[in-house]
């Protein structure tokens, strides 16, 4: 039997760090939105209980350094599992680029071989599950928009926000988590209004949430790659709404209202950045 899956990408609209804690984790406290940019993702049972995984991507590992086949490793291990998968992995996610695409990439072989494999878990058990794998991928295995708190595996759903266009940038350098998590200074760090968007939310308030948008952890990227904060310029200079640093970066996303104004900044956007998309807003979260 074969399934196919998608693995959509978020963006933060809010993301503030509190504290490192004992374990080493930072205590976050972020909003996710699901876009709608996809993995694919082709499940094919095997009958023997043989995992293996083929990506084209040339920065995604094969083997067990990928999360997608860590996530078909640990429900194998967890229940007893003795049949197989091949995870054929087609990537549209930008790889490194604070988009969540390993971890969206997790959560879908988790909820895909759930159904693939019948072990019947909750998306809860599916989360708590992926919480091993990465912090992130709680999130992903629900998907939708939530707010994300202790190390990001806390989730609580809230209400999609109001559809528009995203366009996503990022510079060609990338990001890794680690050493932006390893700059975090407590007494440097601006926070932003992370109960303002969740009220924003619930009230539907485009410009609310566009006023509000902001991200601990963009001026410490925005130092590492200065090409942060030139791409912010230029998507306002063409007419954005707002703008921010998803996640630790680098990429930069453009939430716009009017389709003409979209395409402006996706023109202006391409002659100075390699990689520019345009995707909706997603936001609507995994039934299953
Ligand atoms: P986050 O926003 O959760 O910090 P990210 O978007 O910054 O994630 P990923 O695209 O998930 O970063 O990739 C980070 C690293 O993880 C890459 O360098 C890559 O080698 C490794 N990796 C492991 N599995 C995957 C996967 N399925 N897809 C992409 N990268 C993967």
């Amino acid at each position: 039997m074969k399934i196919f899956i998608k693995a959509p990408a978020k963006i933060n609209l809010s993301l503030d760090v509190l504290h490192k804690r004992q374990d080493g984790f930072h205590e976050v406290k972020m909003i996710m939105t699901t876009i709608d940019l996809s993995d694919r993702i082709e499940l094919t049972d095997l009958p023997s209980n043989r995992i293996q995984l083929v990506s084209q991507h040339r920065f995604v590992p094969n083997d067990h350094r990928n999360l997608a086949y860590r996530a078909a490793a640990l429900l194998q291990e967890t229940y007893n599992v003795n049949r197989g998968v091949k995870i054929a992995l087609q990537k549209r996610i930008p790889v490194a680029a604070g988009l969540a695409g390993g971890s969206s990439d997790a959560a879908a072989v988790l909820r895909g071989l759930n159904r693939l494999w019948d072990l019947r878990l909750s998306l809860p058990e599916l989360a708590k599950l992926g919480a091993q794998i990465g912090s992130d991928v709680s999130f992903c295995v629900h998907g939708g928009t939530a707010l994300a708190t202790g190390r990001g595996e806390v989730i609580t759903p809230l209400p999609p926000p109001p559809s528009c266009w995203v366009v996503l940038a990022k510079p060609t350098v990338g990001v890794s988590t680690a050493d932006v998590y390893g700059q975090f200074n407590v007494n440097q760090t601006i926070h932003p209004d992370v109960e303002g968007m969740v009220d924003a939310l619930y009230r539907q308030d485009y410009h609310q949430i566009c006023a509000l948008l902001g991200n601990a952890l963009e001026p410490i990227t925005m130092k590492l790659h200065p090409e942060v904060a030139q791409i912010k310029e230029q998507m306002h200079r063409f007419g954005a709404d707002a703008v921010l640093m998803s996640g630790s970066g680098p990429t930069v996303f453009a939430l716009v209202h009017h389709e003409s104004r979209m395409q402006r900044i996706y023109n202006g956007l391409r002659g100075f950045c390699d990689q520019v998309y345009t995707v909706r807003m997603d936001g609507e979260p995994n039934m299953s």
